[in-house]
Formats: structure tokens, C-alpha cells, sequence
């Protein structure tokens, strides 16, 4: 099964896909995390995607999709896979169809989590990630705390908050998405596998409803 997880930055789409992906048995793969640690390992590559993640802007199609590529070609994946951030242009949707039809698969349900932009801006500079790669638990200050200040409850990771977790950042990869991505719903829509969730960010546990909702509709 091949899930996408649709939306802006900062509804959840991180801490829902990796809910779904335990609930499913299915890997999550991130396409924010891959270029991650592209940067992280600080080679040629590295520092270019560095360049586009710290002003807000896309990394270049012809590499995202041939980082893509390569991780989806992995065995994990095999069975299903739940894509987090990718794609994030028609041009994108359209390489991963074609991806998929060399691998007899396809996309089954687009998911699509909306939430206004000034909910999104709250909740992203409240954000604070587990940088250990085994665990990328994500938390917020506000709604979701971790039980001792500053470390993560799964493996007692120092948390970090992201570098493009800043509001201008934040506003700029708003923009890029209601300019670039939001194009994304209309072609899944015409589709017909797109499933749109409302976020609520002043309820408790959103995430975990969220999770639950999408997995009872993919029951039926
Ligand atoms: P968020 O959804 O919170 O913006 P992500 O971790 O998905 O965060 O992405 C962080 C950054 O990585 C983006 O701002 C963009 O620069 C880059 N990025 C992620 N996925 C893609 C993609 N499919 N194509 C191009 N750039 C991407
Ligand atoms: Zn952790």
C-alpha cells in the first residue's frame, strides 16, 4: 500500500505518518529526514540542499527525485511505504506514478491534513524534534511536551529545534507550499484518493485521532 501524507508544513504530517506507519506495519519515509542527513553528513550534495532547506525553498526536482528514487528502490519498501513530504510538485507526482507503474503499484490514498496558517506558525516555532535517527520523535512545547524538559521520553535524546523552525522561515515555506504544493489536493482529487482531515490543534492527543481516523477509513 502506498500512502502519501499531503499538507502543509507543521499539521502533523510527520507525527501522524509515523503513527500509521507502526499501526500498518509499513516504513514511513520522510523526504525532509533523507535531506537531513544529506546535510548532516556535510558533502558535496549536503551542502547544496543545505542552501535551499535554510531559505525556505524547494530542493531541485532533479534531485529530489533521484534521492527518491533511490530509497524507494529499498527492500523495506517493498510492501507499502508511507511517503511524508514527497511529492511536493505535480512534476514530482507525476515521476512517483511513473516510479510506481515500473514497480505495478500505485498510489492508493493521498492524505491531507489542513489547518489555517497562523495554527501552523503557533505550532511550528513550539516544535521540538528527537534528532536520533532510530527514534525522530516529535514534540511541542505546548500540546505535547516531552516529561522532562528538553529530552525526548522515547530515548533520552537532547531535543533539538529544527533550523528552518523559525517563524520567517516558516513563513517563506508556507508560501512555497500554497504557491507550489497545494496543487498536489486538485491532482490527487481528480483521482479520486484524496482523503482531507481537518486538524484541530486545541483538542488533546490530534495526532493519535488523526491516525485513527485515516486508518478506520482505510478498513472500509
Ligand atoms: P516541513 O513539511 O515541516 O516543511 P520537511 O521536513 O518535509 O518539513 O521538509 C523540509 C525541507 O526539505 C523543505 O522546506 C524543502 O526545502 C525540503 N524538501 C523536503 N521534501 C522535498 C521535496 N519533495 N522536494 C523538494 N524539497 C523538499
Ligand atoms: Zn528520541
Amino acid at each position: 500500500m502506498v500512502i502519501i501524507m499531503l499538507g502543509a508544513p507543521g499539521t502533523g504530517k510527520g507525527t501522524v505518518g509515523k503513527l500509521l506507519s507502526d499501526e500498518l506495519g509499513i516504513p514511513h519515509v520522510s523526504s525532509g529526514e533523507i535531506f537531513r542527513s544529506y546535510v548532516k553528513k556535510q558533502g558535496e550534495i549536503g551542502k547544496q540542499i543545505e542552501g535551499y532547506m535554510s531559505q525556505g525553498k524547494l530542493v531541485p526536482d532533479e534531485l529530489a527525485i533521484q534521492i527518491l528514487e533511490k530509497r524507494l528502490k529499498e527492500d523495506d519498501v517493498k510492501c507499502g511505504v508511507i511517503l511524508d513530504g514527497y511529492p511536493r510538485n505535480i512534476k514530482q507526482a507525476e515521476k512517483l506514478d511513473e516510479l510506481l507503474l515500473k514497480q505495478d503499484k500505485k498510489v492508493e490514498i493521498a492524505v491531507n491534513l489542513s489547518l489555517s496558517d497562523q495554527d501552523i506558525i503557533d505550532r511550528i516555532v513550539k516544535r521540538r524534534t528527537c534528532p536520533n535517527p532510530e527514534c525522530r520523535e516529535i514534540y511541542n512545547i505546548e500540546f505535547k511536551p516531552p516529561k522532562i524538559e528538553g529530552i525526548c521520553d522515547k530515548c533520552g535524546t537532547k531535543l533539538i529545534q529544527r533550523e528552518d523552525d523559525n517563524e520567517e522561515t516558516v513563513r517563506k515555506r508556507l508560501e512555497t507550499y500554497h504557491q507550489i504544493s497545494e496543487n498536489l489536493i486538485d491532482f490527487y482529487k481528480s483521482k479520486d484518493i484524496l482523503y482531507t482531515v481537518k486538524i484541530n490543534i486545541h483538542s488533546e492527543n490530534t495526532s493519535r485521532d488523526v491516525a485513527t481516523e485515516i486508518e478506520r477509513y482505510l478498513r472500509k
